[in-house]
C-alpha cells in the first residue's frame, strides 16, 4: 500500500544529497578529527567545512556554532548550562515549549509565560515577568504541535532595553534569549542578528538530515557551564568524538532547507490552504488549532469533535494516512497537550485533536486523498 506522509513534524525522510555528503565518513574518512596525522587533520578541516556552512546559513561565526546529538541536546545545554552558571536566577519559558525545554527548566525557578488562544507568546505577560533576576528567556520559533509563530524579534528588542535599563541600575546580571528553532529552517529566516537572540537550537531530523544531529548557536560572551564533562571538544562546551558524518549530513541539509524555503513554503502554504478550506467545507464542524496569521505553512492542527484523535489516527492509518496525535514524543503519553491545554482547550478538544504535517514529497492529491478519507471516516460514524 502506498502511504501518505503527513508527519513532518515528527521525522523528514533523508535526503539523498545529504546521505552523499555523509557516506564517506562511515568508512573511508573514519578518522578522529582530534587526530594530529594528517588523515585525522583531514577529518577534522571537514568538521570544520561544516561548522563554516551552518554558521553561513544564520549569520553567526563559526565558533559560535557548537554540535549537538540534536535539539533536546541542545534545550538541554541552554536551560542545564546557563542555569548552571546563574544557579541563584530565573529563567522563564513560553508555556508551549518542547519538553526538552520545560522539563530541565523545572530544575531551577522558572515561569511559565502564558500564550494566547491561537498559540501565540502573551508579549505583555512576559514584559511582567521579566525582573532584575531573569537571566534567560526561551521562547520557541515555532510551535511543534499547532505551528504558532513566536514573536521572537519583538522579545529581543524588548530585552534589549531591559539590558539598557540594568545597565544605567549597575546591574551586571545578563539577560539571555534563546530560541528553539527545531521546526523553522525549512520555513522561516533563522538568522542569528536579524532574530536578536543569543542561543538558537537547531536539528537535522526535521530538515532532511540524519536524526541525532544538530547544533546550538552561542553568540560569542553568552557564558554557560558545559554538560557533557571529557575531552574537551566543541570548545570545551561538549565533550565525545564529534560526529563528522551528522555534522556534514546537517550542514548539507541545512543549506539546501535556506536554498528551498521560499519555494517550499510558498507551495506549503497553498496546500495548508486547501487543507484546511476543504476540511471546513467538508467537515464543517471541524475547528483549526493556532494562528491564521502567524503559522508555519507545513502544520495544520485541527479539532474534529467529538471524534477520538486516537482512534481517528488510526482508522487514516489503515486508509494509508499518517498523521499524528499531538506531538511524535507525546504519542505514548495519556496525559492531554500541555500545547493544546495552554491555548485553553478543554480535555475532550484535546482528545479530538489530530495534527497534520506536510514537506517536500506532500502533493496536491495527498492533500485530496487525506480529505475524501477524511470525510469518509466522519460521515461513517455518528459523533459519539
Ligand atoms: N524542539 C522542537 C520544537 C521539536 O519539534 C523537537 C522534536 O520533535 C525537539 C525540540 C527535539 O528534537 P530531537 O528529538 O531531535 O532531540
Amino acid at each position: 500500500m502506498k502511504y501518505i506522509y503527513l508527519d513532518y513534524a515528527a521525522a523528514t525522510p533523508l535526503d539523498s544529497e545529504v546521505l552523499a555528503s555523509m557516506q564517506p565518513y562511515w568508512q573511508k574518512e573514519f578518522y578522529n578529527p582530534s587526530a594530529a596525522y594528517l588523515a585525522g587533520r583531514s577529518a577534522h578541516k571537514d568538521l570544520e567545512a561544516a561548522r563554516a556552512v551552518v554558521a553561513g546559513v544564520i549569520g553567526s561565526k563559526p565558533a559560535e556554532i557548537i554540535f549537538t546529538a540534536g535539539a533536546t541536546e541542545a534545550n538541554n545545554l541552554v536551560i542545564q548550562g546557563v542555569m548552571g552558571k546563574f544557579p541563584k536566577n530565573e529563567v522563564l519559558v513560553s508555556a508551549i515549549e518542547h519538553e526538552s525545554v520545560l522539563q530541565p527548566a523545572r530544575k531551577y525557578k522558572c515561569t511559565h509565560i502564558p500564550v494566547d488562544k491561537h498559540g501565540v507568546v502573551k508579549q505583555e505577560s512576559l514584559k511582567r515577568l521579566v525582573n532584575d533576576s531573569t537571566v534567560l528567556v526561551s521562547v520557541m520559533l515555532v510551535n511543534n504541535e499547532i505551528g504558532s509563530i513566536q514573536p521572537v524579534k519583538e522579545i529581543a528588542a524588548f530585552l534589549q532595553q531591559i539590558r539598557k535599563q540594568r545597565s544605567e541600575k549597575g546591574i551586571k546580571l545578563p539577560i539571555y534569549l534563546h530560541t528553539d528553532a527545531a521546526q523553522a529552517p525549512s520555513y522561516l529566516d533563522i538568522h542569528t542578528a536579524r532574530l536578536g537572540i543569543e542561543l538558537m537550537s537547531i536539528n537535522g531530523g526535521k530538515i532532511y538530515g540524519p536524526k541525532q544531529s544538530g547544533a546550538l548557536y552561542i553568540r560569542a560572551g553568552t557564558e554557560l557551564a558545559p554538560l557533557i564533562l571529557g575531552g574537551g571538544q566543541e570548545n570545551g562546551v561538549r565533550s565525545g568524538t564529534e560526529n563528522v558524518a551528522g555534522d556534514v549530513g546537517l550542514a548539507c541539509a541545512l543549506k539546501k532547507a535556506a536554498m528551498q524555503r521560499q519555494s517550499e513554503s510558498e507551495r506549503l502554504r497553498g496546500l495548508r490552504q486547501l487543507f484546511i478550506s476543504g476540511l471546513q467545507t467538508s467537515i464543517p464542524s471541524v475547528i483549526v488549532n493556532g494562528s491564521a496569521k502567524h503559522s508555519t505553512p507545513h502544520i495544520v492542527s485541527a479539532i474534529f469533535p467529538n471524534f477520538d484523535n486516537e482512534r481517528l489516527m488510526m482508522e487514516l492509518d489503515e486508509a494509508g494516512i499518517q498523521a499524528a496525535v499531538g506531538s511524535a514524543c507525546s504519542a505514548s503519553s495519556a496525559e492531554p497537550s500541555h500545547v493544546l491545554k495552554a491555548i485553553g482547550l478543554d480535555k475532550g478538544s484535546t482528545q479530538s485533536t489530530l495534527r497534520f504535517s506536510f514537506g517536500r514529497h506532500t502533493t496536491k492529491g495527498d492533500i485530496i486523498e487525506t480529505l475524501a478519507q477524511l470525510q469518509r471516516l466522519s460521515s461513517q460514524k455518528p459523533p459519539a
